[in-house]
């Protein structure tokens, strides 16, 4: 394996125009917050940069809706989102934002470089536009009637009742989100990057990492590689972004691709990092030496933008270069999605537990306890309320925190608070574990990314320490051996000590809170494992004879109560029953065909343009009228239900479709030569088909 010097990790932008919630903390941040904690603890130079990506349509959209600047709306839920990490104990080195000045320069540095190379292809396209308005309208700009489910507020790009990708010409009746005009459509050039230019040499890339990374991340790239890359935009006609840098008339009112400009984000943020550490050219030793290391940390959804198309962009700026290379990503960790309650998180819906609200209840050890047992490694998993409870009470609460209590109650009582005696690493195989091979696992777990594996086996060791001090009985023992009392204490001691360093990546501020329990000053990153992994770090006891731990102890973690999460098991009884009705909406709204016929089938009707000329109602017969049809030089009767909602002078000089060539049928004794169209609309109502046009009686529908 390659050896690294450094290691860059970036975690994947959140988008703000909203808050983050649990599912994006469980594939993104805390996976990533583990790692480079890991690392740290390690010793090893590691940054971790993030940031909000601020630009893009539906952050246009919000400050629309609320008559607010789009700059509002990204301060709004930078800071929110910031706060949130913060609390949770994400730990970046640097957290940015994509509307700083460094990273506009940044993107169009990218974006002059490729275009003058002469990479770049130009395209022109047709697009709506609002007249009114003056601006040509993306997908989500454009609003109508979806085709599928006839969902009337279907959004250009999707429909979110029925989930159906759309493209806004697909809508029925479009109309402008800006000014409820209907759009026209119009030419505009685009800048579009090839990526199947770079589709041998990301193959090769790809294929470089076949055994190291995740298959679900080699597998999803390759179908997209087997497919043929294609080019892709990388600007859009929008006023809030990143400018085409260049002079020309055709990149006035242009700005680049949100996609194009994000990924970027994360060597901006490294560069004004750099910045803030007062060594302006610090970030090139992170992203252009070939001995650092560059990990990704994103959710599935995001694959490709970071196995193809980041690597696209840079091999493009590396192309015909002297110096100055970007490194590729080395690892691309990839998660799976977590669920909430057996359903996916759904913004738009409200379905979710967001990050803030939910540290505002409980602390933020619990919650990255619970998900880091939820990690989504290779397959999606849950999150659910009763899960929490039961982590936080049995295995934080009553195994690991009533272990650290109970030992340093116990040393404090009956030894002075001092540890004992010395302890010896071959004792600690008495807890049933084999503790170098433990370590070992622990250590490659957290290496490699198996986040849930390092945690589970964490928890294994404070179970096995919780019982060894349970069934050792020290309280008992110290009457009549005090030697085998003081073992006891030293063992679990440094147990203890262990214990808090092998989950301070996954529950930091309890560790930290233990190390100071155990008599430490600072933080256990400060001084722990100096450059050392876990098992050579581990295999020397940390607490020595005589140490001397805090006089008091505390209570780690609070047991959830039944009463602290029905108001939350109240609200998804509500959201799942809110969810299921607008289900059964969409079902019954969405359209099913009838089996498919021929042309020369569908040929067989005719259908004529009728006039009504006369209208009655029938006798006995509420439900229906009696008309009387011109169809050219014929008159024809007709009997239809629609009594109801039209009365005969209502009809009387409609146009209608008639179906001509009908068998005849008796109906309360009187005679039906044909049928007219109608469409049920809300509540059964029909609603006569009346079709338009000059000099049209009697001509044929086709
Ligand atoms: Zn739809």
């Amino acid at each position: 394996m390659h050896h690294f010097r450094r290691t860059l990790v970036t975690s994947a932008l959140p988008y703000a125009n909203g808050p983050v919630h649990l599912g994006h903390l469980a594939g993104v941040y805390l996976p990533a917050d583990m790692y480079v904690r890991y690392k740290r603890l390690k010793g090893e130079d590691i940054i971790h940069i993030g940031g909000s990506d601020e630009h893009g349509v539906p952050i246009t959209i919000t400050a629309e809706k609320e008559g607010i600047s789009p700059k509002d709306v990204v301060d709004r839920y930078h800071r929110m989102n910031y706060e949130a990490f913060s609390t949770c104990g994400i730990s970046f080195d640097y957290y940015g934002r994509t509307s700083s000045q460094v990273h506009h320069q940044t993107a169009q540095e990218f974006f002059l470089e490729i275009e003058q190379k002469g990479i770049f292809q130009k395209k022109t396209e047709k697009l709506f536009f609002d007249r009114k308005a003056g601006r040509f309208l993306s997908d989500r700009y454009v609003t109508g009637t979806c085709p599928i489910c006839n969902n009337p507020e279907a959004n250009g790009d999707q429909c979110e009742q029925c989930g159906t990708h759309l493209s806004p010409i697909e809508l029925i009746n479009p109309k402008s989100k800006l000014s409820d005009a209907t759009p026209e459509l119009r030419d505009t050039m685009h800048w579009y990057f090839p990526l199947g230019r770079f589709q041998e040499q990301l193959e090769g890339y790809i294929n470089s990492h076949e055994g190291d990374w995740r298959s679900n991340v080699v597998n999803y790239t390759r179908t997209w590689l087997n497919q043929g890359l294609k080019d892709r935009a990388i600007t859009r006609d929008l006023n809030w972004g990143i400018k085409v840098p260049l002079e020309s008339a055709e990149a006035a009112d242009k700005v680049l691709y949100v996609w194009f400009d994000a990924v970027l984000g994360y060597i901006s943020f490294t560069r004004e990092w750099a910045s803030e550490q007062g060594e302006g050219e610090r970030w090139k030793a992170y992203w252009q030496d070939p001995q650092c290391r560059l990990v990704h940390f994103i959710g599935k959804d995001n694959v490709v933008f970071h196995t193809l198309m980041f690597p696209a962009i840079l091999l493009a700026w590396n192309e015909r270069r002297q110096s100055n290379f970007y490194n590729l990503a080395d690892n691309v960790p990839a998660s799976e999605f977590m669920n909430f309650e057996g359903r996916k998180f759904s913004k738009s819906r409200n379905y979710a537990i967001y990050l803030g609200e939910f540290l505002d209840k409980f602390p933020a050890d619990t919650l990255r306890y619970s998900i880091a047992m939820n990690y989504p490694e290779s397959k999606d998993t849950d999150f659910s309320w009763q899960d929490f409870q039961n982590r936080t009470n049995g295995e934080l609460a009553d195994t690991l925190g009533n272990f650290i209590k109970r030992s340093v109650d116990f040393t404090n009582a009956r030894f002075d608070g001092a540890v004992p005696c010395e302890s010896t690493p071959e004792e600690w195989n008495s807890l049933g574990i084999n503790w170098q091979s433990t370590l070992e696992q622990i250590d490659l777990a957290y290496e490699e990314f198996h986040f849930r594996e390092a945690v589970s086996l964490g928890m294994d060791i404070a179970r096995a320490a919780n019982r060894f001090l349970t069934v050792s009985e020290p309280w008992k023992m110290i009457k009549i051996d005090q030697e085998g009392a003081a073992k006891t204490m030293a063992l679990s001691l440094n147990l203890c000590h262990a214990l808090s360093i092998i989950l301070f990546p996954v529950i930091p501020d309890t560790c930290n809170r233990i190390h100071a329990m155990l008599g430490f000053d600072g933080r256990i990153e400060d001084r722990c494992l100096q450059g050392k992994s876990l098992v050579s770090s581990l295999l020397l006891p940390g607490l020595k004879k005589g140490h001397h731990i805090r006089e008091k102890s505390e209570i780690l973690f609070t047991k959830i109560e039944d009463s602290d999460i029905a108001p939350e098991l109240e609200k998804i009884a509500r959201l799942l029953a809110e969810t299921e009705k607008h289900e059964a909406a969409v079902e019954q709204r969405s359209v099913e065909f009838k089996p498919v016929i021929s042309f020369d089938d569908f040929l067989k009707i005719d259908l004529r343009v009728a006039r009504v000329i006369a209208a009655e109602k029938v006798k006995k017969a509420g439900k229906l009228l009696k008309l009387q049809l011109q169809v050219g030089a014929v008159t024809k009767q007709v009997l239809a239900g629609i009594a109801k909602y039209y009365t005969p002078e209502e009809m009387i000089g409609k146009n209608v479709v008639l179906v001509a060539n009908l068998a005849e049928r008796s109906i309360r004794d009187e005679v039906s030569e044909g049928m007219i169209l109608a469409i049920e609309g809300e509540d059964g109502r029909l609603f006569v088909l009346e079709p338009e046009g000059n000099e049209i009686n009697g001509k044929q529908i086709q």
